[in-house]
């Protein structure tokens, strides 16, 4: 099935900037942008590589997510996931979301992205989330019916997590990371065993 966009890009070039693509007609790396793109949007609209023509961000394909969502607004790049897409254990949930911060943390403690994502984890939905890092799957390191207030004190404390992992960073900066991450995961475990 052919997903359908709900809105147009407008002036957002979001994609043309962060993502990295590797297609037959166009490769390029991540955050740097599109030899295409002039200062008027893509400068080859018309003859657009396919790959371009299909991509739909979240924002584009997710009625519910508002105009302050689009990714040159927010700071949020969001990508729908297949379940056959995402790990083992959230294979059962309809689909997921991968939201790539492009900005710094105001990002993700906007009211109105605190609101939408705990909707959404409650919903079962998992929130996957990255800053030119490493993704860490956010409904593990929350507890389950987290509320925006709550979310927002624990994104206070993990946005600092995934920016010290970001891309350039160093392999210590990483391993820690990853290692902290660890210790955050098992300690929402035992909370949940405490609280059952
Ligand atoms: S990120 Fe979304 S809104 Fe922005 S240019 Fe790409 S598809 Fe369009
Ligand atoms: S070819 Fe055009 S639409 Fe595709 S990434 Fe480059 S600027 Fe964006």
């Amino acid at each position: 099935m052919t997903a359908l966009a709900k809105r147009a890009c407008g002036p957002c070039t979001a994609c043309c900037i962060d993502l990295k693509i590797v297609a037959p007609e166009l490769k390029k790396i991540a955050r740097v942008p599109c030899p295409h793109l002039s200062g008027k949007g893509c400068g080859i609209y018309e003859t657009r590589p396919g790959v371009c023509r299909e991509f739909l961000c979240g924002w584009r394909l997710f009625e519910d997510m508002d105009n302050s969502w689009r990714p040159d607004l927010s700071g949020i790049l969001t990508m729908r996931r297949a379940p056959s897409e995402m790990p083992a254990a959230w294979q059962n949930a309809p689909y997921g979301m991968h939201m790539v911060v492009l900005t710094g943390q105001e990002a993700v403690l906007r009211p109105a992205f605190l609101r939408y994502v705990a909707q959404a984890m409650a919903r079962g939905i998992p929130i996957f989330l990255s800053a030119a890092s490493p993704y860490i799957t956010l409904n593990e390191h929350v507890p389950a019916g987290a509320d925006a207030s709550l979310l927002k004190q624990r994104l206070a404390e993990l946005y600092p997590l995934l920016n010290a992992a970001r891309f350039g960073a160093g392999l210590c900066q990483r391993i820690r990371f990853l290692y902290r991450l660890q210790i955050d995961r098992e300690y929402q475990k035992y909370l949940g065993k405490s609280a059952a």
